[in-house]
């Protein structure tokens, strides 16, 4: 049944039946080699990430499984439970590419809506689709033309729901080779006997948190009100998880912002371009910070600046997405060298009299989830660039505490004259060295340098 919360946030609806058809392919990497190697087929296959005894195997077909051979057995021991295993080295660019054949053949059929990682996507079903008999007419009809058209080694498990949350979680209810509808009426009886971890967006983290508030099987995260997923996990994705999880779809979010921006006219005194880059400078931190603020990733950045006494220039940078405002201003950094380049073209005759920067391309952790070319991101960049982002949080909290302070004393009608923002010490003139690990903070004090 659907619980309904007292005042759902606008950008949720109640789906209109089965919306989704999730997809997930079985042991897709040993697939692909039964798929490649005919002799495979029907036989026990580990795929391993190299040729080695100790190492663990990264994929095993269902044959294999049955021998207790799973993701993770190392080669050594594959091989004591079933001595007739074939040990296959993985080949991560033939996977992608197969992986583009199989995208291609679905979507002949059903519009995507998300790919989720190289074996597992999200599709829309339309309006005259979304009831059971015709919902599971398409889903048979997809796993027929996989069969013909690709091969009849690559099955998928297919999961249909009122949201992708859903529609995952029926998909890996049978496999493989599964076909499950989910229905709202079903939960969360349907779910009991799902392990919480087993949910897509309940880490071990949250799975933690959610013990410690006592929830600790899915008739009592089914339970949970949307205010107290989101205190549990802390964060909007909380909220998020149970709108999803309650049959509410964000789909058609009309609010759905693409790009975050500022624009200043520039005073006199900053029309020179070193001190139009400091405006450009603070300008972008600040849309970085509201960035974060709505939990997206930029994935580009755009500079235009008005020239006096005529004229516009304009440049344009993408990058792979990022909340990290070293990012951006390396970035920007590029763009201004060739700012320069340009000018100094132009005899350096023009002065700078407005500067806008946006930063673009955005994005939500869960549609950044498999961008082409992150499929096999290294773990240690990523680890990297989170670091950064929870760096550049607590900047935006600090500064946040320090505006509503600043806030509460100009209400009281006190002036406030030393409300400091903390930027990066370059703001205030000094070199930074973007690239390094060390990362330099200074208390700004000119508060001219900083717009709100
Ligand atoms: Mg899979």
């Amino acid at each position: 049944m659907r619980s309904t919360p007292e005042t759902p946030p606008d950008i949720y609806h109640p789906a209109d039946g089965l919306s989704y058809l999730f997809l997930d392919f079985n042991a897709y990497f040993a697939s692909v080699e039964q798929h490649d190697h005919p002799k495979l087929r029907g036989r026990p296959v580990i795929v391993t990430p190299l040729k080695s005894e100790y190492t663990g195997a990264i994929a095993a077909s269902y044959e294999a499984k049955v021998f207790g051979i799973k993701r993770g057995t190392k080669v050594r021991d594959a091989r004591v439970l079933c001595p007739d295993i074939a040990v296959m080295p993985a080949r991560h660019d033939r996977y992608v590419a197969m992986h583009k054949i199989l995208m291609q053949e679905i979507e002949r059929h059903l519009p995507p809506v998300k790919i989720y990682s190289i074996d597992e996507a999200a599709y829309r079903l339309s309006r005259s689709e979304r009831k059971p008999a015709p919902a599971i007419e398409t889903a048979r009809r997809i796993k027929r033309a996989l069969a013909d058209n690709v091969g009849p080694a690559l099955r998928a498990s297919i999961g249909l729901a009122a949201t992708t949350l859903l529609a995952k979680l029926a998909a890996e209810r049978v496999k493989p080779d599964g076909l499950t509808v989910l229905e709202l009426d079903d939960l969360p009886g349907r779910l009991a006997d799902m392990p919480l971890t087993d949910i897509p967006g309940v880490g071990a983290g949250v799975a933690a948190r959610l013990a410690r508030a006592g929830v600790t099987d899915f008739t009592e995260l089914w339970n949970l009100q949307p205010k107290h997923a989101r205190a549990i996990w802390g964060s909007v994705m909380g909220e998020r998880f149970w709108y999803g999880l309650h049959g509410y779809d964000t789909a058609d979010e009309p609010t759905k912002k693409s790009m975050i921006g500022h624009s200043r006219v520039l005073t006199k005194d900053h029309e020179p371009p070193d001190r139009a880059r400091i405006v450009a400078r603070a300008l972008l931190l600040k849309a970085a910070s509201r960035l974060r603020h709505y939990e997206m990733h930029a994935g580009g950045l755009s500079v235009s600046l008005r020239l006096r006494p005529e004229g516009r220039w304009e440049a344009r940078r993408r990058f792979i997405h990022s909340q990290d405002s070293f990012r951006f201003l390396k970035s920007l950094d590029e763009m201004w060298a060739d700012y320069l380049e340009y000018r100094q073209a132009d005899n350096g005759a023009t002065r700078i009299g407005g500067v806008t920067v946006y930063l673009h391309g955005l994005a939500k952790p869960e549609d950044m989830a498999m961008q082409q070319g992150d499929l096999f991101a290294s773990a240690a960049s990523e680890q990297s660039n989170d670091k950064r982002a929870r760096l550049w949080r607590a900047v935006d909290r600090m500064n946040a505490d320090q505006d509503a302070k600043f806030r509460k004393l100009s209400g009281a009608g006190l002036s406030a004259p030393h409300r400091k923002q903390i930027g990066l010490a370059s703001q205030s003139g000094l070199d930074l060295n973007y690239l390094g690990a060390k990362i330099a903070f200074a208390r700004v004090p000119d508060e001219a340098e900083f717009l709100y």
